[in-house]
């Protein structure tokens, strides 16, 4: 713990924390070394550092979601996924950072700053950039980390602690962790309780896990997976423990490798590392084929038209009476509203909130909202349809690049961009399927590369065998 706070401090730079719950991480490992000291049982995390992104309510512990309008703002309980981790002796290390309410795929956007990516200062990428290997200072042309969980990836990334809890609801937790070079694991809709996750798109959010490795991420799964009255979602029976067995024989797998998935923004050397992970696959006797997603095309903007309208009806809690900011302005109730909303909300969110309140309206909603829905339902079938016909597991890239460097990534036309490198992981939550990105390989340029192991739902234990073998 005492070396993991020590890391916090030194890489500071990174802005991986909003905020470093010191105190309470000392304190949390003193009991935990009194428990193994007396001889008491421990927990399956017992003593063990982990990170929180800033959109889970931890008691006591200030949750911002990186917004003006919740600084400040302390709850009164923990999430239901918090407090399993600390039932199990976790150590708390602090919370992370974020785009604003989760909105974005760079951790560039909340209002602490941008997230710099630990590979920015690695020795691989320095010294393919001739650069010397250290000075944080000496360089502004770092690396974005992906997002929008990038501070729990850089927290991970960086060794500031073991496991960090991310939340995925188009790509969040698998888009860092392939950036940062770790793992990160979006479990199926309804594994996972969502209670206290401050929600983007309630149909879709799930509670991610980011790790150095996949063991680690199924331990991390089986504290967390069970059902939790909070949360009607959840099921009922969520087949624990995660013990995930060594894959000896990768002969009876089918893998899938979407032909809809080769797009032409993948660069060529991502591009290359699927295919050679594929190979792999059919080297050591898997059964690998190319299927059909036929309705690819459609799951950015169907996202988009249903992220938009359920976070325009999400955010409307936030009117500057119950929780956080408020402005000053006490002329009528509606101008308070109006102005704390101004003044608490970045564009991002406030675009959004527009765009879903006009895809609600009464002349738009069979147009937009309905037919969205409907292409969702034809998203989901695709899978089901490649799941039915014996595929095992789909094998595809996480992103379309490597990590980019942030001065490139805010240039207004890779905004659109970014929106497009959500393209590989949106259709998963549409259809609450559980995915994986592990690193692959380093890129010409040194930095991580992750592919995506999509599987069927509830089939997770199955799903991370499979990365686990490739890892
Ligand atoms: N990039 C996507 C969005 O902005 C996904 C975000 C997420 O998974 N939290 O909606």
């Amino acid at each position: 713990c005492q070396r993991c706070l020590s890391l916090i401090k030194k890489t500071k730079f990174l802005n991986a924390y909003i905020t470093i719950s010191e105190e309470v991480a000392l304190k949390q490992a003193e009991e935990s070394e009194k428990r193994y000291k007396k001889g008491h049982s421990l927990g399956a995390l017992d003593g063990i550092p982990v990170a929180v992104k800033d959109n889970f309510s931890t008691s006591g512990i200030e949750t911002t979601c990186a917004s003006n309008m919740l600084k400040g703002y302390v709850p009164p309980y923990n999430a239901t996924v918090v407090q399993r981790l600390l039932d199990q002796g976790a150590v708390l290390m602090g919370k992370t950072n974020l785009d604003e309410f989760a909105m974005g795929s760079g951790s560039t956007d909340g209002v602490f700053g941008p997230v710099k990516n630990p590979w920015s200062y690695s020795k691989q990428y320095r010294e393919k950039r001739k650069q010397k290997p250290h000075g944080e200072n000496e360089d502004s042309n770092w690396l974005i980390t992906g997002g929008s969980s990038g501070g729990s990836a850089a927290a991970v990334s960086a060794f500031t602690c073991f496991a960090a809890l991310g939340s995925d609801t188009g790509g969040s937790t698998r888009n860092p962790a392939a950036h940062c070079g770790i793992v990160g694991f979006k479990p199926s809709y309804g594994l996972v309780s969502r209670h206290g996750l401050i929600p983007l798109v309630n149909s879709m959010d799930v509670p991610g896990i980011l790790t150095r490795c996949v063991d680690d991420a199924a331990t991390v799964l089986g504290v967390l997976a069970g059902h939790d009255p909070k949360d009607s979602t959840t099921i009922q029976d969520p087949g624990k423990p995660f013990m995930l067995s060594s894959l000896t024989d990768v002969s009876k797998l089918c893998i899938g490798i979407p032909k809809e998935y080769l797009v032409p923004e993948l660069s060529s050397e991502v591009r290359s590392f699927w295919s050679k992970a594929a190979n792999l696959f059919e080297s050591e006797g898997a059964k690998v084929i190319e299927v059909s997603l036929p309705h690819t095309s459609y799951s950015i903007v169907c996202y988009h038209v249903l992220c938009t309208s359920e976070v325009a009806s999400n955010m409307a809690r936030f009117d500057g009476l119950e929780y956080g900011h408020r402005c000053d302005i006490d002329v009528s109730t509606e101008a308070m509203y109006a102005a704390t909303r101004r003044e608490g909300f970045n564009d991002v969110v406030r675009g959004r909130i527009l765009a879903g309140n006009f895809f609600l309206l009464k002349e738009n909603y069979a147009n937009y909202f309905i037919k969205a829905q409907k292409v969702r339902r034809l998203i989901a079938n695709d899978f089901v349809n490649v799941f039915n016909s014996g595929v095992d597991v789909l094998l595809t890239p996480t992103t379309l690049s490597e990590a980019v460097p942030y001065l490139e990534f805010i240039k207004e036309d890779n905004r659109t961009r970014s929106a497009q490198d959500d393209i590989f992981t949106q259709a998963v939550n549409m259809a609450g399927l559980p995915a994986v990105s592990v690193p692959v390989a380093l890129s010409n340029q040194g930095l991580p590369v992750g592919l995506q192991f999509i599987g069927r739902a509830f089939c997770d234990q199955q799903l991370l065998t499979v990365a686990k073998w490739f890892e």
